[in-house]
């Protein structure tokens, strides 16, 4: 029997995501989710999607990774997709941060784990939960292909004048300072996608990807290459996102401290997790924004323009990156749902050749389409990401024989 499954994983510092999928064609055979791990209140949530099953939920002390992969095991494995199948080819990690060391997809062995972990300092919120997850995993079934992906390595393909800060070259070297990006498979996945909604070869498309979500970035991409992209060092630059502010003025930071009297993690906390548009209004998700703005709320109002003010600076920037734009793709919760944060960020920008159809983007589908008018000079299109397909696509052609 081939093994055609791939169970992805990703693993955050209280949670576990999973898919397992069927490469054969892509499907999905069951998904999940583990919350609040280490709680008293841990909650398990698991769809088999083969034959309309219904979802099943337990909740109940789950203290750590092991048990947690040990409930999904169970549940898997009551549906009949046990992690011992013969089936099962190899488990797909997210992995946030593979510095400039993980250029591709990297099947899991000693010494790849140890340089997941020496990247710890620059991703302290990630990396160690991917760990654990990988560790766990492995210690499951220690004979199976682990294969790490990385939210980076899309973007290991910039440039050195786009990845470096100007900022002594010595310092940045010594502490692995530079720009690395993130979200890099809803980047990989959503541009190949937008050259095939054109039926065009991806290495012949320049896109610029606007993937926004709670958290949002922006990648120029030339040619299937990655040549720019907005988040740095960390996840906290470029555009507005729900709780983190994007780019300010490096100096804010001293002000704070200086003036403001605020210790290192209470700004840190303040540009992640209180500022963007949760800082700006009050609330961060964009349905809730919209309402408020309809209902002439001005500090939605203003939240919301500053949000557009940003996203059309960097769609402004990448297409003088790129010289030559194809298409310009939304993606992502807002990116995919939210018409008028679509036709805001594209206001005003004919002189790009960039419009879109009033009617095509009130439509609401889950399939990738365009919303230019047409003839249009750029396509701008909606394709909704799938960084769990992306990742089993990605794994699945590293093991398969
Ligand atoms: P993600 O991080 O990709 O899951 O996106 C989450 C965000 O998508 C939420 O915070 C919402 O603001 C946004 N979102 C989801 N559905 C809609 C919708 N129908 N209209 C506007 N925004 C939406």
């Amino acid at each position: 029997m081939t093994a055609t499954r791939v169970l992805v994983l990703n693993s955050g510092s209280s949670s576990v995501k999973y898919q397992l999928l069927d490469m054969r064609d892509s499907s999905r055979l069951a998904m999940g989710l583990v919350e609040r791990i280490g709680e008293e209140s841990s909650r398990l949530k698991h769809t088999p999607l083969t034959d309309g099953g219904a979802s099943r939920e337990r909740t109940g002390p789950i203290p750590d990774h092991d048990a947690a992969l040990k409930a999904v095991a169970a549940e898997l494995a009551a549906d009949g997709l046990g992690l011992d199948s013969p089936e099962l080819a190899a488990i797909g990690h997210r992995v946030v941060h593979g510095g400039q060391s993980f250029t591709h997809p990297t099947v899991v062995d000693d010494t790849v784990l140890a340089e997941i972990e020496r990247l710890i300092p620059v991703a302290p919120l990630h990396n160690p939960a991917n760990l654990t997850g990988i560790r766990t995993a492995r210690a499951l079934r220690p004979d199976l292909p682990q294969v790490a992906v990385f939210d980076t390595a899309f973007h290991t393909t910039m440039p050195e004048s786009a990845a470096r800060y100007a900022i002594d070259v010595e310092t940045a070297d010594a502490h692995r300072i530079r720009r690395y990006g993130f979200h890099g498979t809803s980047h990989a996945y959503v541009s190949r996608a937008t050259a095939e909604l054109l039926g065009r070869d991806p290495a012949e498309v320049n896109v610029i990807v606007l993937h926004l979500g709670n958290g949002a970035s922006a990648s120029a991409v030339e040619g299937g290459r990655c040549v720019d992209t907005s988040m740095g060092l960390t996840p906290l630059e470029g555009l507005v996102m729900g709780t983190r502010s994007g780019d300010v003025d490096p100096a804010v930071i001293f002000h704070l401290m200086r003036v403001g009297g605020m210790s290192t993690d209470e700004i840190d906390t303040l540009l992640n997790k209180k500022s963007g548009l949760i800082g700006l209004c009050g609330d961060n998700d964009m349905r809730e924004i919209r309402r408020r703005v309809d209902e002439g709320d001005e500090r939605a109002k203003l939240a919301f323009d500053i949000y557009i003010h940003r996203l059309k600076k960097y769609i402004g920037a990448y297409c003088a990156v790129l010289g030559r734009v194809d298409a310009v793709t939304f993606t992502a919760g807002v990116g995919e749902n939210a018409a008028p944060v679509r036709e805001a960020a594209v206001a005003g920008l004919e002189g790009l050749g960039l419009a879109v159809d009033d009617e095509l983007n009130a439509v609401r589908s889950g399939e990738p389409r365009l919303i230019s008018p047409a003839g249009a000079r750029v396509a701008v299109a909606v394709v909704p990401t799938d960084e769990e397909l992306e990742i089993a696509t990605q794994t699945y052609a590293l093991v398969a024989i």
